[in-house]
């Protein structure tokens, strides 16, 4: 059978409610899915690696970056540039691979409305309480005081974008949100437009009919 084009699974949340979390677990579930992995001109985290959380860039290289068209979507958040590249994106869902997007409403809006809007299947993740994600924030631990206020501020504006999603998670437990995911993705997986075998299969069901008769 035909491979179907992979789907673009975007994720998106106010910073703490736990994106990155469920992007893990539901890699740890399903190895082929790719991550798209952002450049950013934010400086790493204690414990960051350069090409595999971010590629970490300076100004000059991300703006290079997007006048060379290299870049699928990219916003500027809490002061830092962020961008999707393109490449490694085409190359897995030409192959049939899921690729993951950790990356905020602007960029999701970005690829919506891009040429491959339509291999695009979006999950908000909205936090239980606004007290839980502040909570969230500081048990991280990889954030500054001022930096956390000013994650806080900003999650009112993030949250207001969660009607443009196709589906919405709450992450109370973070186990039953991870099965949710699974089932989201599972389900998209099944719609009959992405199974482009199908019409081969029937016509196959249907000549063994004809030889029955
Ligand atoms: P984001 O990627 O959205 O910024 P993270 O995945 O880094 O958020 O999660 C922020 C913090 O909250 C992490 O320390 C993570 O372990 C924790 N966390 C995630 N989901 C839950 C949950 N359902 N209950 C309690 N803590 C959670
Ligand atoms: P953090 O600095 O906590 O890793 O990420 C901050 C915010 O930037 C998060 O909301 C994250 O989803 C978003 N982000 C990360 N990568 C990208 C990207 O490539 N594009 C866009 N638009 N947002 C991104």
């Amino acid at each position: 059978m035909a491979p179907r084009r992979g789907i673009l699974i975007i994720l998106s949340s106010p910073s703490g409610a736990g994106k990155s979390t469920l992007a893990k677990s539901l890699r740890d579930w399903d190895d082929s899915i790719a991550f798209s992995v952002s450049a950013t001109t934010r400086a790493p985290r204690p414990g960051e690696l350069d090409g595999r959380e971010y590629y970490f860039r300076t100004r000059a290289e991300f703006l290079g970056m997007v006048d060379a068209g290299e870049m699928l979507e990219h916003a500027e958040v809490f002061g830092n540039l962020y961008g999707s590249p393109k490449a490694p994106v085409e190359t897995a869902i030409a192959a049939g691979n899921d690729v993951l997007f950790d990356i905020d409403w602007q960029g999701g809006q970005q690829i919506r409305q891009s040429s491959l809007g339509q291999d695009v299947v979006s999950v908000f993740v909205l936090p239980p309480s606004i007290a839980d994600l502040e909570r969230r924030l500081r048990g991280r631990g990889q954030d500054s005081d001022e930096v956390i206020a000013g994650r806080m501020q900003k999650s009112r504006s993030e949250i207001s974008h969660w009607a443009e999603y196709d589906y919405v998670l709450v992450n109370r437990d973070v186990d039953v949100a991870a099965a949710q995911l699974q089932t989201i993705l599972g389900a998209e997986r099944l719609r009959r437009t992405r199974q482009p075998g199908l019409g081969e299969f029937v016509r196959a069901l249907n000549s063994e009919f004809e030889d029955r008769t």
